[in-house]
């Protein structure tokens, strides 16, 4: 079909974040052709971003891009299989299965604490911020760093 690109027409974008990046990427997918459904635990989209105003631009622009976009709230992702996905409600009821060449899953990011770990009992004055403690926003780091400087 002319517009389609030719790395996926059927993509499962599953939210388990409720950050920009899934939006950003779901985007991306449909600007560029794909089929796109949004899976989403969440009883909403983006809700971390609401307060920022980000989601209906996103899905303004999505509206006038070239692929499908579906919303499936309170739905998560059962089984993966060839090119079939199951998605069921998060609530008991049941299945469907839908067509998918694509899965991409954006789940909250996992601390890196090798530095740390290293470091832990080798130096008298060591602390644990930002990312590292637990991956949020920039605020919250700066906020730890300048505690843990001023604490020393
Ligand atoms: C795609 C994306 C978009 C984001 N957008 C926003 C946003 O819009 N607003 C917002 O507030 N936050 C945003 N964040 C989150 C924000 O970037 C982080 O919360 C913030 O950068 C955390 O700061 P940090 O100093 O704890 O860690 P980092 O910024 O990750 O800094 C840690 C540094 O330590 C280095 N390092 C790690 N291990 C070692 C080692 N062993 N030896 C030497 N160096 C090491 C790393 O290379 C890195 O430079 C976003 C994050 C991502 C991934």
């Amino acid at each position: 079909m002319a517009g389609r690109n030719w790395q996926t027409r059927h993509a499962v974008v599953v939210d388990d974040s409720g950050h920009y990046e899934t939006l950003g990427i779901a985007e991306q997918l449909v600007a560029e052709g794909a089929d796109v459904t949004f899976v989403t635990p969440f009883k909403q989209i983006g809700f971390k971003v609401e307060n920022a105003l980000m989601v209906e631009p996103v899905l303004e622009r999505i509206a006038y891009a070239a692929g499908r976009f579906t919303i499936l709230l309170r739905h998560r992702v059962r089984a993966v299989s060839g090119d079939t996905i199951e998605i069921a409600p998060t609530y008991p009821a049941p299945s469907s299965h839908l067509p998918c060449d694509t899965v991409v899953l954006v789940t909250p990011g996992a601390p890196l604490r090798t530095l740390y770990e290293r470091l832990h009992g080798k130096v008298s004055t060591l602390a644990i911020v930002g990312d590292a403690n637990s991956p949020r926003d920039l605020q919250k780091a700066i906020y730890e760093g300048h505690l843990a400087a001023r604490s020393c």
